[in-house]
């Protein structure tokens, strides 16, 4: 009961250095639930972590794609932009020089100034016309009247109409050159006016004028499926590849900007509607979204006064370019998820397969590992009957060398005895009844001794129970010497006994700690034979928590050859019939079984050996059988 409460003990040393509070079992409760909850759900969480890969990825490639076009569509844009811009300076450039010229001739300087031979100029402005290629070169009055056009033949002939109101002729009126677009009053088409003033005598007498038809120049762009369009500085589209955002504005016109139109009958008083305009995205600047559709808008002011052209490229191939790259690495990043997630699943099937194959051979093993456990449980049974069966063989010989010993110890009483008896019947015979009752009183003392000395022999010879319990060492050590008396005396051997700390407990069988006893003292009674004074000294001792038994006698002492052998089995240097060799290797076995250790080695100062024996103390009381 103690042994097992002692091992119960030791082992909970073993797993920990303090016992297990509620706290611990219920963390580790937590965290065998949190590893089972994350192996069952394993796979939902590999897919989410996966999904969320696929969705940074696929927002990654929309966004680096997407910023890719754009500065792709920027720099195209930019370039446009600048070719258009100048293709507006060139188409206006090449009649800048025109007003000037026509203002300078003689026979239009007269028209103006004296009204001179209107057919002739007329046909002058014609010619120059058929050569330069304007819509119409015509010559005004001082105040605004058409004096003569190069269109004087045709239906709708400028001749004799007044364009006082527009502000070219006002400007060149002025002294200055005059520019503005405008949708023409007589034929509705629209074109881009440019003036000079014509320098009479006495000042200004009229003005020259060139339009210039800018359609060639949106056909050509819309002919190239460029989106421009230029805006002036109302902001009313008057040039645009796209013919429904012509003469719209972008964004409403104030009220201001409406009248001016209206004054300078810009747009022929036709209504100016607002196209919906808005900037869709915050942090692209850029992007606009006109009537619906989204652009990438590029912009740059011409030179003409409040002029602005606009290159506008469509989102939506953008787009499409875009979604084909973002539809790619989704499809791409769920192919390698399912690829993934097929490559795990080969992997946890194989890892099942040899876990199954693992969890089989160690099944077998274990089965064979049981089977060897009992086979080594029957034969340490069997040996523990054999040791039992040798100790008890290794007491009967000890007694057989005991015997003697024995005999004479009993021989002395007996004699003694018989001595005692004869007297005795003496005594009877003279009546002398005291002295016989003191005879008697020798006589049952000398029994007793008898019987102390057959019991201790009885008390050898019985078979150990082989069952351990706490016990005072000094006992067994007791009735080893007493059972021995008879050869220590015989032998004259001196002992000496240190036993200051002897009531130390050791955990053991007093009969087997005897039986040690029996076979060093026997062993040192041996190797005294030839010394003349022998003494054999016994010390017990504590040391830390162990009993320290020495045993140390005064006789051949232990060679170095058999120092090594002493505890084999059948291993001795008696002669034979003296000795078989069992009794320390019996003795090695019972220490061994006691937890504890026996070492021989030879005294320092060189006479005699000395042997040790160790054993653990133990703070229970000690119990009798
Ligand atoms: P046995 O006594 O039958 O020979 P043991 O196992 O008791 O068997 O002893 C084995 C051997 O150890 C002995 O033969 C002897 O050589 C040696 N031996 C044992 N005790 C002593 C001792 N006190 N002094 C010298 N030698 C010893």
């Amino acid at each position: 009961m103690a042994a097992s409460r002692q091992s119960t003990h030791s082992a909970h040393d073993l797993v920990s250095a303090r016992p297990l509070s509620t706290d611990d079992i219920a963390t580790a409760q937590a965290r065998r639930l949190r590893a089972s909850w994350l192996k069952n759900h394993a796979r939902t969480v590999y897919v989410l972590v996966g999904l969320l890969c696929a969705i940074v990825a696929i927002w990654q490639s929309w966004r680096i794609s997407e910023s890719n076009a754009l500065a792709e569509v920027r720099r195209v844009g930019a370039e446009r932009l600048t070719l258009y811009a100048s293709t507006v300076d060139g188409a206006l450039d090449r009649y800048r020089y025109l007003p000037f010229v026509l203002a300078l001739n003689p026979a239009v300087k007269q028209l103006v100034a004296e009204g001179g031979a209107r057919g002739r100029v007329n046909v002058y402005l014609e010619t120059v016309n058929a050569q330069a290629g304007a819509a119409a070169l015509f010559v005004m009055s001082a105040n605004g009247e058409t004096l003569a056009s190069s269109n004087w033949s045709e239906p709708l002939s400028f001749v004799g109409q007044n364009y006082a109101f527009r502000p070219y002729f006002r400007r060149a009126m002025a002294g200055e050159s005059g520019e503005f677009f405008a949708i023409g009053v007589t034929t509705g088409q629209p074109g881009y006016f440019m003036s000079a003033p014509i320098h009479g005598p006495q000042g200004i007498v009229g003005v020259a004028v060139v339009k210039v038809d800018l359609d060639r120049l949106q056909l050509d762009w819309a002919e190239g499926g460029e989106n421009v369009i230029v805006r002036d500085e109302n902001g009313v589209i008057f040039l645009s590849s796209l013919p429904a955002w012509k003469y719209h504005s972008l964004g409403v016109l104030d009220e201001a900007a409406m009248a001016q139109i209206r004054a300078r009958r810009q747009y022929n008083n036709m209504p100016i509607p607002a196209l919906p305009f808005k900037r869709p995205r915050l942090g692209v600047p850029d992007l606009v979204n006109i009537d619906g559709q989204n652009f990438v808008e590029h912009a740059t002011a011409l030179k003409q006064a409040g002029w602005t052209m606009h290159y506008l490229t469509p989102m939506a191939p953008i787009r499409d370019q875009v979604v084909g790259v973002v539809a790619m690495v989704t499809v791409s990043s769920f192919l390698l998820i399912v690829f993934l997630l097929y490559l795990r699943e080969r992997r946890e099937r194989r890892r099942a397969r040899d876990a199954a194959d693992e969890a089989k051979a160690l099944r077998v093993l274990s089965r064979q590992l049981q089977l060897e456990i009992d086979e080594r449980k029957r034969t340490e049974e069997e040996l523990r009957s054999t040791q039992n069966d040798l100790i008890q063989a290794g007491k009967l010989a000890a007694l057989g060398q005991m015997s003697a010993a024995i005999a004479h110890e009993l021989n002395q009483p007996i004699t003694a005895i018989r001595t005692f008896v004869a007297s005795g019947r003496r005594l009877l015979s003279l009546d002398r009844k005291d002295d016989l009752d003191r005879n008697l009183a020798s006589v049952s003392g000398l029994t007793e001794r008898m019987a102390v000395i057959t019991g201790q022999l009885k008390t050898f010879a019985r078979k150990s129970e082989g069952r351990n319990r706490p016990v005072r060492l000094d006992e067994p050590v007791t009735a080893a010497f007493a059972l021995l008396d008879g050869q220590i005396k015989a032998a004259g051997v001196h002992v000496v006994r240190h036993t200051a700390d002897a009531a130390l407990v050791v955990m053991g069988d007093p009969v087997r700690i005897e039986q040690v006893l029996i076979n060093l003292v026997s062993n040192s009674l041996d190797a005294m034979r030839e010394v003349e004074a022998p003494v054999l000294t016994i010390d017990i001792r504590a040391e830390g928590d162990e009993a320290v038994l020495t045993l140390s006698d005064c006789g051949h002492g232990i060679s170095p050859e058999v120092q090594h052998q002493l505890f084999d089995p059948f291993f001795t240097t008696k002669e034979v019939g003296e000795g078989v060799g069992l009794g320390l290797s019996i003795s090695y076995g019972i220490v061994a079984d006691m937890g504890g250790t026996i070492r021989a080695h030879n005294n320092p100062d060189g006479a005699g050996a000395c042997f040790t024996v160790r054993l653990p103390v133990v703070t229970e009381e000690p119990s009798h059988e």
